[in-house]
C-alpha cells in the first residue's frame, strides 16, 4: 500500500527498472519500500533496493565547484568550462572536445547532452559507460530490425514455456526479473536453461546448464539454425517476413559446434527443448554483449528467432536486458557516437537534415559515428582531445587497459567532472568538478529494459550546490552561445521537446514515438505513470514485429551469416588462463554507492577470483592463498577462492574493487582494449592472465 506522503520513483541500479516509494523521514533520509502498482516488480525489490535509504546523506559528497583543488562559485566554474571547451573548438575543430556519460543519467540529462554536442558543437564525440554494457545488442538489433527495437517484454517472460539466458546471471544481477521467472515457473512450470562458461546462482533455478567455452556462443546458435533447418521447424512465413536465410544456414552449417566444448547429449537437448517449444524467449545480457564478437552473437540469437518467426509473439522473442538504470533512454535520445536522437541515423542525410532544422542548428551535423569509448581515451591518450567531459562515470579504473586511461585522462590538457563526489579515481585527475544532485534529488525520466519509461522524482534536496546535470549542461550551453535552444525551465520541458522530436523521427517510419506525450503539462509530467512506448495517440500496436513487418525499407527483418570467432585474446604459456569478470549480488559498478550501506558489503567483503581446486593445486594454492593475477596490461592481487564453478583454466573475478576501495585488485587493469569492429564493445570477459602465488617483495 502507498500513502499520500509516498513519492513514487525509480531504482537507480539496474535495467530491470524497479518502481520504489520514498518516504522523506524528515531528517534527512528516505524509507525505501518497493511499489507494488509498478508493472517492473510489483512491489518487489532485491537486497541493493532495499538498502537504498542506507546509501544517501552528504558524506564524501561534492557540495561545491572545485578548479584546481579550490572551492569555487558557479558562475566561475560555468565561464571556465564554458571557455575552454570554446577556445578548443576554435583552436583545433569540434572533434577535438568530447563527452563521455553514462547509463545513469536520466533521460533528460542524456538528451541535452546528446543535443549539445551533436547539434551545436557539431562533433559526434559524445559516448557513455552504456558502450560497455549493451552496445552489441543495439548493433545486432539495427542488423536484423533496422532499428534498435527491443520485442520482447517483462510479460513474455511470464507467458513463455522455456526462457534461455545467455551471457546473463540474472539472479545477481537483475534479481527482480529472477524473482519474477521463477514464480512463472512454479505457476506453470516454465522451463529454464542457462548458457554461460560459469556456474552461477542463476543455474541453482535451471533445468540445464551448458558451460559453453568463453566466447563460443556464435557456433552454439549456429548449430541451433541448422537443427531448425534439419528438423523442418522453419517458419512459413519466411520468405514474407525476412531475407537472408540461405546466407545464414550456410554459414550456420559451415561452422564447429565442437569449439563449444559441449558434449553431444546436452547438444541435443539444448536443441530439442528449444525447437520444440513454441513459447521461448532467449534472454542475453553482458556474457554476449561484452565480446568481440558480441554482434555477432546477438545476431546469431536473433537469427534462430527469425526463422522460426518466434518473435512479435506472446512468450516469445529474443531479449536482451540492460546492465543500467537508464541505458535504454540513453539509446533513445541517441547517446551513443553512433546514434542520432530517437532512433535516427547519424548517416543518413534526411535524417540529419531533420533534426537539425528541428534544433535549429547552427552548425552541421557530424555525418559519420564520433570516437567510441575505447577510441575516445586513445585520442585523449594521444593528444587529439584537448578538452573532457566527464559525467557521472569512473573510467580511470572501469575502463579496460584501466592504467593507460588513467594515464590518458590525466594528460589531457582540460578536464571536468560532474559527480556526486570528488573522491572518485577520475575525479581526482579533473582540472575542475562540478557537484551534481544524486537520484533522491534528481527529477526526470528512465526507460527500463522492456521500454518501460518511468519517472524519477526528487525527494530530497540537493546538498549544497548540487544541482541537476541536465541544468549544469545548459548552463555551459548558454555560456557558449546558445542561450535560446538551451533555456529550459524544467526537465518537463525538456521531456516535452524530445517527445516533439520523436514525431520527426516518425514521420521517417522509425519505431520510437512518444509524440503523444508531447503535449504534457507540468502536472501531467509530474504525474505521468509508468508508460511502454511506442505512445502515439493512435491505435498503438500490442507489441512490435506483431504483424512481421521490420524497419528496413523493404519491411523485412535480416538474417546474418555468421562464423565463430575466438576472443582477441588468445591463452599461452605465459598467460595460461581466461579470466571472466562480472557483478557480485550487492554491489554496483565501483561501490561509490553500495559502499555505503554495511549489510551490502557483509554479502561478499573482499576481492576475490576464483579458481578451480585442479589449478589451484597444481599452483600449490592452500585455502584463501593471495595470488598474484598478471595480464599484458596489468597486475593485481585477490585471494584465491577454489571452486568448481569455473572450469579448469578459467578463472574469475568481480569487477567492483576498485583504486579507492582495493588499490591492488582493480581487475580492469587486466583487460585488454580489444573491442567489437562492429559495435565498439570492448571484451572485457575474456581476458588472458597469469595466476601465481602471492610473494611479497
Ligand atoms: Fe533495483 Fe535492479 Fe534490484 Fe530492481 S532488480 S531493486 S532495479 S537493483
Amino acid at each position: 500500500m502507498s500513502t499520500p506522503c509516498d513519492i513514487r520513483s525509480t531504482c537507480p541500479y539496474c535495467g530491470v527498472g524497479c518502481g520504489v516509494l520514498l518516504s522523506p523521514d524528515g531528517a534527512g533520509g528516505l524509507a525505501v519500500r518497493g511499489d507494488p502498482e509498478h508493472p517492473a516488480n510489483h512491489g518487489r525489490l532485491c537486497s541493493k533496493g532495499t538498502a537504498l535509504g542506507e546509501t544517501l546523506g552528504s558524506d564524501g559528497r561534492l557540495l561545491t565547484p572545485r578548479i584546481g583543488g579550490q572551492t569555487a562559485d558557479w558562475d566561475t566554474a560555468l565561464n571556465l568550462v564554458a571557455g575552454k571547451f570554446t577556445d578548443a573548438i576554435a583552436e583545433h575543430g569540434p572533434d577535438s572536445v568530447a563527452f563521455y556519460v553514462s547509463g545513469q543519467l536520466l533521460t533528460e540529462d542524456y538528451y541535452v547532452a546528446n543535443k549539445l554536442m551533436k547539434g551545436f558543437i557539431g562533433s559526434a564525440n559524445i559516448d557513455t559507460n552504456s558502450r560497455l554494457c549493451m552496445s552489441s545488442t543495439v548493433a545486432g538489433h539495427k542488423r536484423a530490425f533496422g532499428t534498435d527495437t527491443v520485442p520482447g517484454t517483462y510479460e513474455d517472460l511470464d507467458q513463455a514455456d522455456l526462457v534461455v539466458l545467455v551471457g546473463s546471471n540474472l539472479a545477481w544481477c537483475h534479481p527482480v526479473l529472477h524473482q519474477r521467472l521463477l514464480a512463472a515457473r512454479q505457476r506453470r512450470g516454465t522451463r529454464i536453461v542457462v548458457i554461460d562458461p560459469r556456474r552461477t546462482a542463476t543455474c541453482d533455478g535451471a533445468d540445464l546448464h551448458l558451460a559453453l567455452a568463453p566466447g563460443s556462443d556464435v557456433a552454439l546458435f549456429n548449430h541451433l539454425l541448422a537443427e531448425i533447418d534439419r528438423t523442418g521447424h522453419v517458419s512459413t512465413d519466411l520468405a514474407a517476413t525476412v531475407t537472408g536465410f540461405e546466407a545464414a544456414l550456410a554459414a550456420a552449417l559451415a561452422d564447429d559446434v565442437g569449439v563449444t566444448g559441449l558434449n553431444p547429449d546436452d547438444l541435443a537437448t539444448f536443441c530439442k527443448l528449444w525447437i520444440g517449444t513454441e513459447r521461448v524467449v532467449t534472454v542475453f545480457s553482458q556474457g554476449v554483449n561484452q565480446s568481440s564478437s558480441g554482434s555477432d552473437k546477438v545476431n546469431a540469437i536473433l537469427n534462430c528467432h527469425l526463422a522460426t518467426g518466434r518473435i512479435g509473439k506472446p512468450g516469445m522473442g529474443p531479449f536482451s536486458v540492460t546492465g543500467q538504470p537508464n541505458a535504454m533512454g540513453g539509446r533513445e535520445v541517441g547517446g551513443l557516437a553512433n546514434m542520432l536522437a530517437c532512433h535516427l541515423d547519424l548517416e543518413n542525410t534526411s535524417h540529419r537534415a531533420a533534426v537539425s532544422g528541428f534544433w535549429d542548428a547552427p552548425v552541421p551535423l557530424p555525418d559519420a559515428p564520433g570516437l567510441k569509448a575505447v577510441d575516445m581515451f586513445r585520442a585523449v591518450g594521444d593528444g587529439r582531445i584537448k578538452a573532457l567531459w566527464i559525467v557521472h562515470t569512473n573510467p580511470a579504473v572501469t575502463m579496460p587497459d584501466a592504467d593507460a586511461v588513467a594515464d590518458a585522462i590525466a594528460a589531457c590538457p582540460f578536464v571536468v567532472v560532474s559527480d556526486i563526489t570528488g573522491d572518485t579515481d577520475t575525479a581526482r585527475l579533473a582540472d575542475v568538478l562540478l557537484p551534481a544532485a544524486c537520484w533522491a534529488e534528481k527529477s526526470g525520466t528512465v526507460t527500463n529494459s522492456d521500454r518501460t519509461i518511468s519517472r524519477q522524482r526528487a525527494a530530497l534536496p540537493a546538498p549544497g550546490a548540487a544541482r541537476p546535470d541536465w541544468r549544469i549542461m545548459a548552463q555551459v550551453a548558454q555560456r557558449m552561445g546558445w542561450r535560446d535552444a538551451f533555456d529550459w525551465q524544467s526537465e518537463a520541458e525538456i521531456f516535452r521537446e524530445y517527445a516533439r522530436l520523436s514525431a520527426v523521427a516518425a514521420s521517417f517510419g522509425r519505431d520510437f514515438d512518444i509524440s503523444a506525450l508531447a503535449d504534457l503539462d507540468e502536472p501531467g509530467y509530474g504525474a505521468l505513470p509508468p508508460t511502454r512506448w511506442p505512445v502515439t495517440g493512435r491505435d498503438d500496436a500490442e507489441r512490435f514485429f506483431a504483424d512481421g513487418r521490420y524497419f528496413h525499407p523493404d519491411g523485412k527483418a535480416r538474417m546474418l551469416p555468421l562464423t565463430h570467432r575466438a576472443p582477441a585474446a588468445r591463452t599461452s604459456p605465459k598467460y595460461p588462463f581466461r579470466l571472466n569478470t562480472g557483478r557480485i549480488r550487492d554491489q554496483w559498478h565501483t561501490m561509490t554507492r553500495t559502499a555505503r550501506a554495511p549489510r551490502l558489503s557483509a554479502h561478499l567483503g573482499e576481492p576475490f577470483l576464483d579458481i578451480h581446486p585442479d589449478d589451484a593445486a597444481d599452483l600449490n594454492l592452500i585455502p584463501g592463498a593471495l595470488v598474484t593475477v598478471a595480464s599484458p596490461t596489468g597486475r593485481t592481487i585477490f585471494r584465491a577462492r577454489q571452486t568448481d564453478a569455473v572450469a579448469p583454466g578459467q578463472v574469475f573475478a568481480p569487477i567492483h574493487w576498485t583504486g579507492d576501495t582495493a588499490p591492488s585488485a582493480r581487475v580492469d587493469t587486466l583487460i585488454p582494449a580489444a573491442y567489437d569492429p562492429v559495435s565498439g564493445q570492448p571484451e572485457s570477459k575474456a581476458a588472458v592472465v597469469s595466476v601465481t602465488p602471492f610473494r611479497a617483495a
